[in-house]
């Protein structure tokens, strides 16, 4: 494993996303999502079920083909691409998958698992692949033993180490985890987080969380994405996406957690009523209008463009308002009435 010098800020992004838009017949996954991951960043992807989150990461990966726009790697366009032209690019991109039991092969054992993809690509003798897969059960702290034994053998929280341990086989650049512990017991999945962040830094690992968990994606990621329906609607920094979120969805999927600390025990608590529209048939104007305590006349008519605040932030709503001293200031009172309530807002459903 080669420790991978983090690009200067100048350089090509690792990845690059443009306008990405995938249409399942009349469904509207993704509806143009453009972002960048830099090397060694930790981008958290956040949203409901249904969002299109998981289909975004499958589009990134080549799983699906793509309705239209383009997907970059270190500067070079990989979608669309012949597989005979993307199989060696491939390997610097790896996924985890969110039910580890599901995405191991039951019939083969750990090692054989771990091994595949060496041999698929055709790397290394067989003693050579051998001593890898137990190099890599041991960065991820998988007993020497396990190579032997079956995935049915094994607790969940290790099952997702064997899916990350077979990620790693190729020294991917970037991994994309889709709900990687949403399948786990909280206690196990603050383990397996933190087995990806000390990965990540020993390794110069970049991530794409994918998570409907708000909390878990501000534990991990350095800038965090929200996505509705088909679309991001607020790119932030993990502290700030906790401390000020700007966009009323942003809001709402917080108001699901307890305030980690006192700075932040007077955020309002914003319910989110109804489900989220099909992505069938998007709502016009601003899509999340549809639940938006905060929504004046033009929000159902008129779609907000994802802005690109001085802050480094981007939001897409026609209610934030950047003051004269540059700093953006999230739909309040003052811009309309909100929905308050003591109560705790209802959890947002799982993937
Ligand atoms: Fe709510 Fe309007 Fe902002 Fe959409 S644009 S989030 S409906 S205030």
């Amino acid at each position: 494993m080669t420790l991978q010098t983090p690009m200067p800020e100048t350089a090509a992004p690792l990845l690059e996303v443009r306008d990405l838009v995938k249409h399942h017949g009349q469904v509207r996954a993704v509806d143009g999502v453009s972002f960048h991951i830099r090397a060694g960043e930790t981008v958290g992807l956040v949203g409901e079920s249904g969002c299109g989150k998981s289909t975004l990461g499958r589009a990134i990966m080549g799983l699906a083909p793509l309705t239209s726009g383009e997907v970059r790697l270190d500067g070079a366009v990989i979608s669309g691409l012949p597989y005979a032209q993307v199989r060696p690019l491939r390997k610097r991109m790896q996924m985890v998958f969110q039910d580890p039991y599901a995405s191991l092969n039951p019939r083969r054992r750990v090692g054989q698992i771990i091994e595949e993809p060496l041999k698929v690509h055709g790397l290394g003798s067989a003693k050579a692949r051998r001593a890898q897969v137990i190099e890599l059960m041991a960065r991820v702290g998988l007993p020497a033993d396990a190579a032997g034994r079956f995935p049915h053998e094994f607790s969940g929280g290790q099952r997702q180490r064997v899916g990350i341990a077979r990620a790693l086989a190729l020294s991917p650049a970037l991994i994309v985890a889709d709900e990687p512990v949403s399948a786990l017991d909280v206690s196990v999945q603050a383990q397996v987080v933190n087995l990806m962040v000390r990965l990540q830094q020993e390794m110069g690992l970049s991530y794409l969380f994918i998570s409907h968990d708000l909390a878990v994606v501000h534990y991990i990621a350095d800038r965090i994405l929200v996505m509705y329906l088909g679309k991001i609607v607020e790119v932030s920094d993990r502290a700030r996406v906790w401390k000020q979120p700007l966009h009323p969805y942003t809001a709402g999927l917080l108001a699901a957690h307890p305030s980690p600390d006192p700075a932040g025990a007077h955020r309002p608590h914003l319910r989110i009523e109804g489900d989220m529209p099909s992505p069938t048939a998007p709502p016009p104007g601003c899509r999340f209008h549809t639940r938006c305590p905060f929504k004046v006349e033009r929000c159902a008519s008129e779609e907000p463009a994802l802005r690109a605040l001085n802050d480094g932030r981007s939001v897409a709503c026609h209610l934030v308002e950047v003051s004269a001293d540059g700093i953006a200031h999230a739909p309040t009172e003052r811009t309309a009435a909100p929905i308050r309530s003591a109560e705790p807002a209802l959890p947002l459903s799982p993937s």
